[in-house]
């Protein structure tokens, strides 16, 4: 008996004439998210993917987990494929289901019958295999209103599909098809939410994080590494670029006034964001910025932060409350990782007390004391890349 997994498409069956270009990528990321576990067929028909392992022995419940985490899903169900044929379909369903009616106290069969060369209408179907179920486990109770198992039927055109529920599948749209954008990932908790929120819509990601050494150490770092990790379960692999960011921190610190330190230093972080997003082909910018949570996300801090660059810059939490950011970063994982107490460099050199409404002619005036480009464009050149997996 083979199990597969069918999964549903989600916003993707809105899409005309896009809709090959995002079935394939929704492929591509099914396959690429399944490598390391096995082999496995993937095939597209009649708005269903089938997932069917190689290998008798492949690890379905880490299939199923993997699936659940891939953009462009809707819902997707566990299922067992058997021959087109009312009997075998019976047998199947009674084996595949045993431990299911075993913990269901009342059941009803749904079907589909989406070959309609198949001679049993769907109520035929459903009310045969409902029959016969109910006499292989008299213990469940057939319920056709509030059952507490719904075994659904689904005759396609390669084989009959028999599953006992739907689980939700990760939403959005698939990663690629939305272009390719830079996200600034701190060691924090709102930036890996921000990676993962934008890779939902369709967003690859390439990634850029400033360390300044040695006011930062070799385990904030990894700490990002860790986070970006958690997050390629959603969004898949990328490219991590580490900038060094000391000297010119330190060219801030001493020829600034210190209550531009922080809008000055950001503004820094967008130039050198936006040329590795043009190098890496990149349209856009994300940060994990909320608006008010701290003195450099206000809107005058920002509205001087976006002039630093011509690039979109994405906030996808801006509206966003930290306990609702809390609650998407413990869904995926990166909560934890997120509270290690490691040093940031945004916390290295913090004023007392920051503009938080900054004038745009001023902060560039404080920021011309510094012979700034061929800091940034040796800091660009100096990245250390790593892929995270
Ligand atoms: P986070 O929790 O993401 O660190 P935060 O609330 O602590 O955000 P800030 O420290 O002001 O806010 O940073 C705002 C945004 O700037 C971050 O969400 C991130 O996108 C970017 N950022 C901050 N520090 C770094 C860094 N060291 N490298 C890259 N980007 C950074
Ligand atoms: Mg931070």
């Amino acid at each position: 008996m083979k199990e597969v997994i069918l999964i549903k498409l989600g916003e993707i069956v809105l899409k005309g004439l896009n809709r090959k270009n995002f079935e394939d990528r929704l492929i591509k990321s099914i396959k690429y998210r399944l490598h390391h576990i096995g082999a496995f067929k993937v095939r597209n028909s009649q708005s269903i993917i089938t997932v069917t392992p190689l290998d008798d022995n492949a690890d379905m419940d880490e299939a199923a987990e993997c699936i659940s985490k891939v953009f462009g899903i809707a819902a997707f169900s566990r299922a067992c494929a058997a021959e087109k044929d009312i009997e075998s379909i019976k047998n199947t369903a009674r084996d595949y289901l045993e431990d299911k009616f075993a913990a269901a106290g009342s059941f009803k069969v749904e079907a589909k019958r989406s070959d309609k060369q198949f001679p049993f209408t769907s109520p035929e179907i459903a009310r045969e295999v409902g029959g016969f179920l109910a006499d292989c486990y008299p213990d469940t109770r057939v319920d056709v209103h509030e059952p507490e198992m719904i075994v659904t039927v689904e005759i396609r055109d390669d084989a009959a599909y028999i599953h006992a529920g739907v689980e939700k599948g990760a939403g959005g749209i698939p990663v690629g098809t939305g272009g390719k954008a830079v996200i600034l990932i701190s060691g924090g908790i709102d930036s890996p939410v921000a990676a993962y929120m934008m890779a939902k819509r369709g967003i690859e990601l390439t990634a850029v994080h400033f360390a300044s050494p040695p006011y930062t150490s070799e385990r904030a770092e990894e700490k990002v590494r860790e986070l970006l990790s958690r997050v390629s379960a959603y969004s898949g692999r990328m490219t991590m670029y580490t900038v060094p960011f000391t000297k010119l921190q330190e060219e801030i610190r001493d020829k600034c006034h210190e209550e531009y330190f922080t809008i000055i230093m950001r503004r820094f972080m967008m130039m050198i964001a936006e040329k590795l997003a043009e190098k890496n082909d990149c349209r856009a910018l994300i940060t994990g910025e909320s608006l008010g949570q701290v003195a450099s996300q206000t809107i005058g801090a920002i509205a001087c932060t976006d002039n630093a660059c011509g690039m979109p810059v994405f906030r996808p939490l801006i509206g966003m409350d930290k306990e609702e950011i809390i609650e998407i970063s413990r869904k995926i994982d990166t909560f934890e990782v997120s509270i290690q107490p490691y040093e940031d460099c945004c916390t290295v050199f913090t004023p007392k007390h920051p503009r938080t409404r900054p004038v745009l002619k001023n902060v560039i005036a404080e920021e011309n004391r510094i012979d700034y480009l061929p800091l940034i464009n040796e800091a660009v050149e100096k990245v250390k890349i790593t892929e995270i997996q």
